[in-house]
């Protein structure tokens, strides 16, 4: 059994698709006999070839100019889920998915399983897996057969592979009016500095928790991350101390991160830091506690002081790139 229509809400990052929007068409292929992406943006075009290739047989555009995009976007994905009988719609949490997600959710009258780690189908319907206590428990739940299915998918749930399609036909969708709720324009736009690679897709992260000791202590993240071209990431508590922007934490609040090497300093593993780090491919960790959690799940765990351990390494890598 697969489900007829599946339509995948497309983000950009830069000029190119989201990983996130990849992710959810290679896992929507499996699914459906027929999967379109929804894009909300001026040049759909210029995406047109990355979501063919992964998977989208048209791309839907809208372009809501300067509005904040949640009501009128909505209101755009609910007519087309109404007119071409999509079976579930899924979208990246990001701000806008969560935005757009919960607005469809009531035009459609259908709820949004919100944290998706998983997708399968339970006979014609789909079924959704989520995590609860830490990622220490799985949940399935199955929308039924029948009703919409809204689902945000955590990036990085899926791997994102090319099908070797060629571009999506892109199709201009209506916009509807929505009266007073599309009056909110947006004003301006900041992109975040970002120094390195981007932490969800880098190859190597450094992160940083309290052991650290302080916000100075944070540029020992930063100098061994620098020598292995690594992305910086962060425990919750440093992100609340103030230490380092929330755009750096990793975890079931935060990001979740599947590198090949993850280099934890100072970092205890609490069940809501792992849950966004586990899967990584190689483990290493440097705690001064031998009983700390996170020492269990690393592959190379050094009991120590990071400011004793870490220095002489980065003076060693130093001396070995020359
Ligand atoms: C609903 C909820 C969601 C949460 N979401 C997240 C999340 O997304 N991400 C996240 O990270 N946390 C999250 N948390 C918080 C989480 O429970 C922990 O409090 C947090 O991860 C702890 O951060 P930490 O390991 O830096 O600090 P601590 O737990 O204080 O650990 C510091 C570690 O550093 C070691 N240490 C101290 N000094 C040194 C030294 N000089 N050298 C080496 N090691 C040293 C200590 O032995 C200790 O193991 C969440 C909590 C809740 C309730």
């Amino acid at each position: 059994m697969a489900l007829d229509k599946v339509l995948v809400y497309a983000e950009t990052e830069g000029d190119a698709a989201s990983t996130a929007t990849l992710e959810m068409l290679t896992k929507a292929r499996e699914l459906a006999g027929s999967v379109d992406a929804f894009y909300a943006g001026p040049h759909a075009d210029a995406i047109a070839a990355d979501l063919g290739a992964h998977g989208a047989g048209k791309v839907h555009t809208v372009d809501a100019g300067d509005a904040l995009p949640g009501a009128p976007v909505a209101a755009a994905v609910a007519d087309l889920v109404g007119a071409e009988g999509y079976n579930a719609v899924l979208f990246a949490t990001t701000y806008d998915g969560r935005d757009v997600s919960g607005r469809l959710s009531v035009r459609a009258d259908s709820p949004v399983i919100s944290n998706a780690v998983g997708l399968a189908l339970d006979g014609d319907a789909l079924s959704v897996e989520t995590v609860i206590f830490g990622g220490t428990k799985v949940v399935r739940s199955a929308f039924r057969s029948g009703s919409v299915a809204i689902v945000l998918v955590r990036p990085k749930s899926f791997p994102a592979e090319p099908s070797g399609g060629g571009a999506a036909e892109v199709v201009s969708a209506a916009l509807p009016d929505v009266g007073a709720a599309g009056n909110p324009k947006i004003l301006a736009k900041h992109v975040e500095e970002l120094e390195g690679p981007k932490l969800e897709d880098a190859d190597i992260v450094v992160s940083g928790g309290r052991g650290l000791g302080s916000a100075d202590g944070f540029k020992l993240v930063e100098d061994l991350a620098g020598l292995l071209g690594a992305a910086t990431g962060a425990s919750r508590a440093i992100v609340d101390a103030g230490w380092v922007p929330y755009s750096k934490q990793v975890g079931q609040t935060g990001k979740t991160v599947k590198p090949n090497v993850y280099i934890a300093l100072g970092i205890s593993g609490a069940m809501q830091h792992m849950v966004g780090m586990k899967n990584s491919k190689i483990i290493i960790a440097i705690n001064k506690d031998p009983e700390a959690p996170i020492l269990a799940v690393a592959d190379l765990g050094v009991v120590g002081d990071v400011h004793k351990v870490v220095p002489p390494l980065i003076e060693a890598i130093k001396a070995k790139q020359g």
